[in-house]
């Protein structure tokens, strides 16, 4: 069999069909319609009023948390276990990131940790649903209401999932989505922010767009970003939100077939196929590895060897040279993330991922776990 890749993106639908409508009518920029049209659909599945398309996951993050309008000094939670995009414009705003440990079981933000860490200068929450389930929200909710904290919601890995029913991403102030490949939607490269806040969502056009003045158009009086979505980016998202159940039961059999097949090693910790508030999408399947038979990056190396392509989990924040360089978070300790990345991996999960690559994943583990 030749090599299993981590992720293999599934343009099945309509995204080519769309894609030839841009070439043949002329609008391939950002003015076209397919970017409204996806916009308006993202409002749908995720019961906002605003949706504003962008050039990338962190592009949306970089303008939700802009948009906020922090003063230097403010201070942001968020979990250690994530990616960086989340944090580059809490400290790009001289924002300070307050971080918070994982649970060691759903792997999402620890949110029992969270109340001792707000103080008077707390503005604002980051959750991040992280691999296929939820964060748990409500007490995450009445916290930020106490404090009268903004939530901001990365939704990148659970496009179309829920919590307690309703849409994940519906839930912040301002959420946000990655369009990248390995998402349950995308565009290539792509993104978008979420929010049913009107003057949030005027903020966050305006600063996708360079913040272009409405009457005297050169004139400008804040900094903003070309972040802009292209047509040709939007049409293929639009074809894949008309897939995006399908795309959704894909992702929970292959997580399934993982869970059932894996359960048996007990060397192996395996993604909670679900809690009282919501079940697993497993957007990827993540594997925790005994450290007695050594860590996530042997084992991406065996992987490898085998034909395997998988992933390293997170590096956690207050790990990451440059944040440390920063004179972030000297000494501070985040015991659960540094284990999740120690030990952590994810094995193929994409939606393209066909029946005879999941099988011969799965016996090759029970090969290198047994
Ligand atoms: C993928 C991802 C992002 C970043 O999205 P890009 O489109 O790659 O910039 C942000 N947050 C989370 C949790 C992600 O998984």
């Amino acid at each position: 069999m030749s090599f299993i890749p981590v992720n293999t993106p599934s343009l099945r639908g309509n995204e080519k069909q769309y894609l030839c409508d841009c070439i043949d009518s002329g609008w391939i920029s950002s003015e076209g319609p397919f970017v409204t049209q996806l916009e308006e659909i993202a409002c749908g599945v995720f019961q906002t009023s605003h949706a504003i398309a962008v050039s990338s996951g962190t592009a949306a993050l970089d303008i939700a948390i802009d948009s906020l309008g922090l003063s230097v000094g403010d201070e942001v939670i968020l979990p250690s276990f994530t990616i960086i995009s989340c944090i580059h414009q809490i400290i790009r705003s001289g924002l300070k990131p307050v971080l918070i440990d994982s649970d060691p079981v759903t792997w999402n933000i620890n949110h029992t940790l969270i109340a001792e860490k707000i103080t008077s200068r707390t503005r604002a929450i980051m959750v991040v649903h992280t691999y296929g389930l939820p964060v748990d929200l409500d007490p995450i909710l009445h916290l930020c209401n106490k404090h009268g904290l903004y939530l901001i919601e990365d939704t990148a890995e659970l496009i179309g999932h829920t919590y307690k029913g309703k849409p994940c991403g519906s839930f912040g102030d301002i959420s946000i989505l990655s369009f990248y490949p390995n998402k349950h939607v995308t565009t290539g490269e792509g993104g978008m922010i979420l929010t049913s806040n009107a003057s949030l969502a005027n903020t966050c056009r305006s600063l996708r767009n360079l913040c272009f003045d409405n009457t005297a158009r050169f004139v400008h009086r804040r900094l903003g970003w070309n972040y802009r979505l292209s047509n040709l980016h939007a049409a293929v998202g639009v074809a894949q939100f008309e897939l995006l159940q399908e795309t959704l039961a894909i992702k929970r059999k292959i997580g399934m077939t993982y869970s059932s097949s894996l359960k048996q090693i007990n060397k192996l910790q395996i993604p909670l196929d679900c809690t009282q508030y919501a079940s697993n999408i497993y957007w990827v399947f993540g594997i925790l590895i005994d450290p007695t038979l050594g860590s996530a990056s042997d084992f991406i190396l065996k992987y490898r060897e085998l034909g395997i392509g998988t992933r390293p989990f997170f590096c956690p924040m207050h790990r990451q040279p440059v944040l440390k360089s920063l004179g972030l978070f000297p000494s501070e300790e985040y015991p659960v993330a540094d284990y999740l990345y120690a030990q952590g991996l994810y094995l193929p999960s994409g939606v393209g991922l066909t029946e005879d690559q999941l099988s011969h994943v799965i016996e090759i583990t029970l090969n290198l776990f047994s």
